[in-house]
Parts: C-alpha cells; structure tokens; sequence
C-alpha cells in the first residue's frame, strides 16, 4: 500500500535551503513489474491492489504504457445462464432477476480505479505552509465494461437480443464517457490544490501530506461516484416477438 516517507537527504537540510524545494513524493511498496503484472491479469484482485500495481507499474514503463496495456482489458462477458433453446420469455426473466448486477437493477456493470502520484511542493514558514503538488499524475484502470453473453439460434430471438444488447451498450458508453471526463478532472482538482497547513516545521508538513492531498482525493471519487449513480439502476428492455 501507499506510504509516505520524507527522506533523509531533506531531514538534514536547513529550512532556508528549501523554500521552494520538492520533498519526496510518496512510496509504493516495491514490487517487480513482473509482480504488478500478475496482479493486474487477476481478475479477483482487490480495487487497491490493483490501484498499487498500476502505479508500481506506471513507475517503470511510464503512464502512457500502462494506460495502453490496461485498455486492452476493456471486454468482459458474462454468460447468460439459461439453457440453449431457452425462451425469450424465460431470457428476459433470467436477466431481470438472476443476471450478475440485478440485486442492483442493472443489467451490466462498467468500474473504474482511479489512482494518483505527485511530488510534494511546501511553501512558506513555520507555522504557516502551503501545500502543493508537482507533476501530479491520474492513473485511470478501466474503464472496463462487463457485458451479457449470448447469441440465439431463433433469427427473431437474435434481433430482440441484438436491439436490447445495444441499448445496454450505449448505457455503458455514458459511464465510461463520465470517467473519461473525471480523469481530467482529478488532474486539474491536483494541479490546482494548494492545502494551507498550520506546522512547526515544513516536516510536519510533510509527514500529513499524503492524508491530507488523500482526503481530498476520496470527496472527488465520491462525486465521481455519485455522477455514476445517477444514471443507474438501468435495465435495457427484451422485447420478445
Ligand atoms: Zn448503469
């Protein structure tokens, strides 16, 4: 998980050395690449895992590499569990109520994990600082979308699934399209943070900085959160000829 930790190089400097020096931004626990891999290939792993190999990764092979390899993970299928010559009666009623997200109302799901790094910028002098961050950076993983599987035999069947696996579709687009857009909008929510902190030392400061920079960043993923509840629950219709 993530750590802060001020270095030592920046413990033995004097204050008046470090006006506008950055201090270490915050640790990941090492992990290989090979490592963070094999965890993000883990369909089960944790939401922070996987956030923790992302941004272990990103450290390596840099955040374009990592955005690319990610988006290649985009398609899920869950299988429809209903017989082969099933009705589409009985295929309709199997995804209003047994499908994997219908306790929710939904019929699909699409999640994203949003994770951040910087580099701390602390301005000013006891006992009023500011913190800023450099070079933030907003990792998206996702968005991936988890669809329905199935394909009917029955022309007729096929068309009504087809009509209703698009409307799904179109569905799910809107919620990649908002996290799309609340990835910009955590860069420019960090870029543009500037924390006033009350300290005796610029260390102090330091040492808060990762939960302070991090109880901001959970209030932005709740609104994210929230603009995608907003168009939930949502069930696309199976209009059955
Ligand atoms: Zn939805």
């Amino acid at each position: 998980m993530k750590t802060h930790r001020a270095t030592a190089r920046h413990r033995k400097r004097r204050a008046a050395d470090e006006a506008a020096a950055p201090v270490a931004a915050y640790d990941e626990a090492a992990a290989s690449p090979a490592q963070s891999l094999e965890t993000l290939r883990q369909p089960r792993a944790s939401r922070s895992a996987h956030g923790a190999a992302v941004i272990a990764l990103q450290r390596v092979v840099g955040n374009a590499a990592v955005e690319r390899m990610l988006a290649g993970q985009v398609a899920q299928r869950y299988p429809v569990d209903v017989p082969e010559d099933a009705s589409c009666d009985q295929v309709r009623e199997w995804m209003e109520t047994s499908n994997p997200y219908a306790r929710e109302g939904n019929a699909a799901a699409t999640t994203v994990t949003f994770s951040w790094s910087a580099t701390w910028r602390i301005t000013g002098r006891a006992p009023n600082f500011k913190l800023r961050l450099s070079n933030p950076q907003v990792t998206m993983d996702g968005p991936h979308v988890d669809m329905p599987q199935r394909k009917p035999h029955n022309p007729k069947l096929r068309a009504a699934w087809q009509r209703m696996y698009r409307t799904l579709r179109d569905h799910e687009r809107r919620h990649e399209a908002i996290a799309h857009r609340w990835r910009r909008i955590l860069l420019g929510r960090l870029r543009k943070l500037s924390i006033p902190v009350t300290a005796a030392s610029r260390e102090e400061v330091a040492a808060q900085a990762r939960e302070l920079v991090g109880q901001r960043w959970d209030e932005w993923i709740e609104q994210h959160q929230a603009q995608q509840s907003e168009i939930d629950p949502f069930q696309a219709l199976l209009d059955c000829p």
